[in-house]
């Protein structure tokens, strides 16, 4: 049995210590990644760990709360990024307004997302989209192009979820529905061809290692959780889950 934990970030400072023992545990384990880049200096080391490891692979990417710091949106620089061989797809990018109050700053946010979305248009990569608080924009915005990718982290509703769904995307599960009770529904709807499943490690540890830090082999406790949801085997979850995500990263 394999499992692909579609969004980690093994290349943060987190895992300093013993970067390469987790990730060879991981693989040991069956368990293949995604290192998702954050900012320029996390996509690169992302992809340094997707160039030294088979099993892993890396995005490139600016996280919206990101964005002041690094002042602009550099689609140059990016584009050179996202041509790298073993970078499968472009994030995590988005909109957050939960730590983006003031309404001229999320339009700056929005600005900078559509240079983002015309970017992807021409490289032509599946997107990891980050998005808390802002759904409603964030499918105004896509519908207007024809992409493929995955909202990772879902935390929106259950009518939101539908229209990610109708617009062909893929929802991505963390350890959140381990310990929430409020996305029970929205895992029980959302059909499984149409789900992902991701860490976003070191953050948001699944149950029952709550409170310690979370690493990719740890996506196992996720995929158990869906199956139990959903009432479908594990090995069932595990198997559809990693055919998903290397159906849109194209592995
Ligand atoms: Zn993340």
């Amino acid at each position: 049995m394999e499992f692909f934990d579609s969004h980690c970030h093994p290349q943060f400072p987190h895992y300093d210590k013993d970067r390469d023992e987790v990730i060879k545990h991981a693989l040991k384990e069956s368990v293949f990644m995604i290192c998702i880049g954050a900012d320029l200096e996390t996509s690169k080391k992302g992809i340094e760990l997707a160039e030294k490891y088979e099993g892993v692979w890396a995005t490139a990417g600016l996280h919206p709360t990101a964005i002041p710091q690094q002042k602009d949106f550099d689609s140059k620089t990016y584009e050179k990024l996202l041509n790298s061989e073993k970078v499968v797809g472009f994030g995590e990018i988005g909109l957050d307004y939960y730590r983006t109050e003031k309404i001229e700053d999320q339009e700056f946010q929005k600005q900078k997302f559509k240079k983002q979305l015309d970017l992807a248009v021409k490289i032509d990569k599946p997107l990891v989209i980050h998005c808390r608080d802002a759904h409603l924009n964030m499918i105004q915005l896509i519908r207007n192009y024809s992409l493929r990718g995955v909202i990772h982290s879902f935390t929106g509703t259950l009518e939101e979820a539908k229209k990610y769904l109708d617009l062909g995307f893929y929802l991505g599960f963390n350890g959140i529905i381990t310990f929430a009770k409020q996305y029970d529904e929205i895992v029980k709807y959302a059909p499984l061809e149409n789900i992902l499943l991701e860490t976003d490690a070191p953050y948001l540890t699944p149950l029952p290692f709550r409170g310690k830090r979370n690493e990719p082999a740890f996506v196992k406790y996720i995929a158990e959780k869906i199956a139990e949801l959903k009432s479908l085997s594990y090995s069932q979850v595990a198997e559809k889950t990693s055919e998903n995500t290397k159906k849109l990263f194209n592995l």
